[in-house]
């Protein structure tokens, strides 16, 4: 069964030196009439290929050695249809042969992410996916993304989902909670969102995929296999092709709702350090290190990936091309994107757009950890000028809401703080330049970092930290629950007609609750799950999401698309005083059928008279409701405590 090698790779003094390879072919190529393996390792003397007919705990039937075929990569033909085969890498390095891994470019594995496997990916296509097309999306800026665990969706009892926990609950219609109310993916549709993100749904390792039936949860932040569906999702994750066929039929079904879907990608780190596919099969080349020689860890979870590098960047710019073909994902959110470098970031965008323009990418703009990398050349969030066509996170907007997520205690605009309004306003004009802001008053940034406002993403309450619903309970003890829906309300409204790209966390629209824990990351089921109850019990907050984000659909005046609009036709009113922001927007001038648009957010405990600026108003929404016919107001209104007042002129 061995091989002679054709030739042997260089010997190389240090990491800077392995050569590139510019190729497009590594991974996999499958026919019916033969397999072609090609691996980048340059640091390998010898790569030995093995074959398996399970997917674990299983001794190999068939070991073929790899030829080095040049730029470090080791290659080998295997004839005849290997489709459903297992097969795993290891490597010779300096004399001993590191664990055998999966291909780093595995697009199919099996139990536990532990073997790779050969799939025709043909015979992985629903039925009807060619006729899959992504959602309509005329502008960045129409984004409206809800963000959900897997889980999360399903696991309740009164979810009326059958297949818990699994890609195929999204493709389920007409379930209902006890009281006959939509959930589900119907309850998505109802609500209006355009994008579903989801939390990772790539192969992770912190969930044992041989032990199902046991209770286990966990978000998925310690990638393994970067191009394979997670095979606790699936129905059978023994079976590449099972994960790969239940992952597009969910991206069939939201597509044929109307929604569009974000993958969560977390290519910042991986969950294994030292054991890692990576460093198995070309040590330290994928990760960054510090002086000492010790992994540098800026993702919190013991190593970062070395993006600045050539061949770590082409790993990740290839994954994201091949979600965005193979499985027609419209999106992806970096995790911890400050450990990226701006290169890489740009790079990922552009290679992204040139397979459809509309895809979305956006990130988180911060690192958990100090990095070797220099700050000039992190994409984070105060660079986010050097990037094009990348989004960040507004932790302004989010801390100035309902106070730092730091400090459970403090309070925000909407319970009561008093000096907040600036970062609500800068939340407002989306991060982007605006004449009337005092950026030296905005809590975090004193400048403003989008350039333009579809690249500022707008939220109050994500997986991360408590949902808002905690937060506000924790932080204003002695609120009643009237009070802490009011404030719940009332930034909920402020995401929703801000302007940039709306985020909202799955279930605040019937106020999630996770009984008040902070990092729910392995907190079982019955801590994370979406309760459809709540549905019925906030019933009405539902619906007025639902009608906020309706209303945010059909007025372009609350998601203009340059910074330049803003400025111009968005103006702050001589109102505004503390604890209260009063605006203007020019419909008329944005093509909106209200011609003038007056938002009043009143963020204090008592009633605040306003004056109209001029004319005659109708009542568009005060936090509860959203008015199908209102009639037209004058003179002052008041306000009502922790309440917004929209108002608009046709
Ligand atoms: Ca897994």
């Amino acid at each position: 069964m061995q091989d002679n090698q054709k030739s042997t790779p260089e010997i190389y003094s240090s990491i800077d030196e392995y050569p590139e390879y510019l190729g497009n072919d590594l991974g996999l190529d499958y026919n019916q009439r033969f397999s072609t393996f090609k691996l980048w390792s340059p640091s390998a003397s010898k790569v030995k290929l093995s074959f398996y007919d399970k997917a674990i705990y299983s001794e190999p039937i068939a070991i073929h050695y790899m030829d080095y075929s040049g730029e470090g990569v080791w290659e080998k033909k295997v004839e005849g249809d290997q489709s459903g085969k297992y097969y795993s890498f290891s490597v010779l390095h300096q004399g001993k042969w590191l664990m055998e891994v999966p291909d780093p470019y595995a697009k199919a594995v099996g139990t536990n992410g532990l073997r790779a496997q050969v799939v025709d990916l043909d015979k992985t296509n629903p039925a009807n996916w060619s006729s899959d097309k992504r959602p309509a999306l005329a502008a960045p800026t129409d984004i409206i993304i809800y963000e959900l665990h897997m889980r999360d969706l399903s696991l309740h009892p009164a979810a009326g989902i059958k297949n818990k926990g699994k890609f195929l609950a999204l493709t389920e219609n007409g379930t209902k909670n006890n009281e006959d109310l939509s959930t589900g993916i119907d309850h998505l549709k109802d609500l209006g969102i355009t994008h579903l993100h989801l939390l990772p749904s790539y192969d992770f390792n912190s969930v044992d995929e041989s032990k199902l039936d046991s209770a286990q949860f966990n978000w998925g932040y310690d990638p393994q296999n970067y191009n394979v569906p997670e095979g606790s999702y699936a129905t059978d994750p023994s079976d590449g092709a099972t994960r790969i066929r239940e992952f597009k039929q969910m991206v069939q079904a939201l597509h044929k709702a109307g929604i569009r879907v974000v993958m969560d990608v977390v290519y910042n780190h991986t969950g294994a350090t030292e054991t890692s596919i990576f460093n198995q099969l070309v040590p330290d080349y994928y990760y960054r290190k510090n002086d000492n020689g010790s992994f540098s860890n800026a993702s919190g979870c013991g190593n970062e990936t070395s993006s600045d590098r050539p061949m770590t960047r082409k790993m990740i710019i290839e994954s994201v091309k091949y979600w965005a073909t193979e499985y027609r994902v419209d999106g992806f959110r970096f995790d911890l994107m400050g450990i990226h470098d701006i290169e890489t970031m740009n790079s990922v965008a552009a290679a992204l757009h040139q397979i459809d323009p509309t895809i979305f990418v956006y990130g988180e703009g911060w690192t958990a950890g100090d990095s070797p990398l220099p700050e000039s050349d992190r994409a984070t969030k105060i660079n986010v000028p050097k990037l094009k066509n990348v989004a960040a996170f507004s932790d302004d907007l989010r801390d100035g809401l309902k106070g730092s997520v730091f400090n459970h205690r403090e309070q925000g605009f909407v319970s009561g703080k008093i000096g907040n309004e600036e970062s609500i306003k800068f939340g407002i004009v989306a991060s982007t330049q605006h004449p009337q802001l005092d950026y030296k008053a905005v809590n975090y940034s004193n400048a403003p970092w989008a350039p333009q406002p579809h690249q500022c993403i707008n939220y109050v309450s994500c997986h991360d930290n408590h949902t808002l619903f905690d937060r506000l309970k924790i932080s204003n003890p002695n609120a009643s629950d009237k009070q802490i829906e009011r404030m719940h309300s009332l930034a909920q409204t402020i995401v929703l007609t801000s302007q940039g790209v709306s985020f909202l966390h799955a279930g605040t629209e019937f106020l999630r609750t996770k009984s008040g824990e902070e990092n729910s990351y392995k907190s079982p089921d019955a801590i994370n799950q979406l309760d459809w109850n709540r549905k019925t019990k906030y019933k009405k907050n539902v619906q007025y999401i639902a009608d906020l984000i309706a209303m945010r659909k059909a007025h372009p005046a609350f998601r203009m698309g340059t910074t330049e609009l803003i400025a111009k036709h968005l103006s702050f009113n001589s109102q505004c005083s503390e604890q209260l922001i009063a605006y203007e927007i020019d419909g008329a001038a944005v093509g909106d059928r209200w011609k003038k648009i007056f938002v009043v957010l009143n963020g204090s405990d008592q009633t605040k008279k306003v004056n109209f600026p001029h004319g005659r108003w109708k009542y568009a929404a005060n936090g509860e409701v959203v008015f199908k016919n209102p009639k037209a107001l004058g003179g002052s209104f008041g306000v009502p405590a922790q309440r917004p007042a929209i108002f608009y002129q046709d």
